[in-house]
């Protein structure tokens, strides 16, 4: 067999080349990249999509990001907090038809109530998952004490975007002289893999004022820092935050669409086996023409978090508008799209926990 065409021309690619490809071009161009990053998730990691149930525990919010629907000024909301018996019940149902992951995501608290009632979840759904279920956090920003105490107490992988690799952009996005800067995440992010967990991060696609060189910036900022686990989707606006007003200088919501599928495919070719995720985002844009969870699969995604917060608290945890649902009947809703899954060659993986091969490998000397 001839060996594979190595897809970009330098290995690593730069900075520029990684911006070329992600600039529109013909579809025949998009098929090319899209075509090699799937062959690349398949030799690699297999036609298998990893669930992670998404518990939304809280939209309770300390941050007042520019971009987000929850964002603590947002008073358009009312504010809820799950108990602890909804997520043990989740752990259940999800144990009992063969999924072993759950990911528990809320707004940004750091108080030492908050803190020590996660420690207590995560010890009782540690206990009562078995050694085999998966508990993935994203909590934001803690101190280093907290990411132990939440990897002793059992969860096994933490999610912390760093919503854009350029410090500036990362100001612009956040409130003026906050205390909210790249460094700062940076630091979290250090910290979470120091504490031992599989480390995932992301950005966010589109943003007022981020060019493609950011992007490409973002691609090689994974690369470099070599994490196991990558969420990039969409920058999707809302009518209560303060970036809105920005609305008319965005890429239109299809090239918004594209570029992430571009981006997923183009960090497939350079981190084969990491895992990556189809995000809501992508999932919340309903364009005609596109079916965005068979297009990030067939661009390399391999991981998919439906979402299983109580519906009435799920109208309450809107980053973004239009968000993406599985409805009322979660059931019903997996069991049409494990069909669809069929037809596209793929399939749900069960019964296993589905660890990126890459965190197995950084683990092992
Ligand atoms: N508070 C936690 C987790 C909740 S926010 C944290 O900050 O990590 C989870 C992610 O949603 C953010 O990291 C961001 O990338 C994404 N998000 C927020 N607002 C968004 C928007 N308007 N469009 C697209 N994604 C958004």
């Amino acid at each position: 067999m001839d060996a594979p065409v190595p897809f970009f021309t330098n290995n690593p690619p730069s900075k520029e080349e990684l911006a070329g490809l992600l600039a529109p071009g013909s579809d025949e161009k998009d098929q090319l990249l899209f075509s090699r990053a799937y062959a690349t998730k398949i030799k690699n990691l297999g036609p298998r999509l990893h669930l992670r149930f998404l518990l939304e525990l809280s939209n309770v919010c300390s941050r007042d990001c520019l971009y987000c629907g929850i964002r603590r000024s947002n008073n358009e909301i009312e504010r809820y907090s799950l108990q602890p018996e909804v997520a043990l019940e989740a752990l259940h149902w999800a144990k009992s038809r063969g999924y072993r992951n759950m990911a528990l995501q809320a707004g940004e608290r750091s108080d030492k109530t908050f803190t020590r009632a996660v420690t207590r979840l995560v010890e009782q759904l540690r206990r009562e998952g078995g050694d085999d279920f998966r508990i993935v956090l994203s909590l934001g920003e803690q101190s280093a004490a907290t990411y132990r105490d939440w990897k002793q107490a059992g969860a096994d992988r933490y999610l912390l975007r760093i919503e854009t690799s350029n410090p500036e952009l990362y100001r612009k996005i956040h409130p003026p002289g906050s205390t909210y800067t790249l460094a700062a995440r940076l630091r979290s992010l250090a910290a979470i893999r120091e504490a031992g967990f599989q480390t995932g991060t992301g950005v966010m696609i589109g943003l007022p004022f981020q060019t493609l060189r950011d992007l490409a910036d973002d691609l090689l900022f994974f690369k470099a820092w070599e994490v196991d686990m990558v969420g990039m989707g969409p920058y999707l606006e809302h009518h209560a935050t303060p970036l809105f007003a920005y609305r008319h200088q965005l890429l239109p919501v299809k090239e918004r669409y594209l570029l992430s599928l571009r981006m997923i495919a183009l960090l497939r070719c350079l981190m084969p086996d990491i895992n990556m995720v189809a995000s809501t985002a992508l999932q919340s844009v309903g364009l005609p023409g596109t079916e965005p969870l068979r297009d990030a699969l067939m661009a390399g995604a391999n991981v998919m978090m439906p979402n299983i917060t109580p519906v009435n608290c799920q109208e309450a945890y809107l980053l973004y508008e239009n968000k993406f649902t599985p409805g009322l009947d979660l059931e019903k809703y997996l069991f049409n799209f494990a069909n669809q899954l069929n037809d596209w060659g793929e399939a749900i993986a069960l019964e296993e926990p589905g660890d990126p091969p890459h965190f197995i490998l950084r683990k092992t000397p």
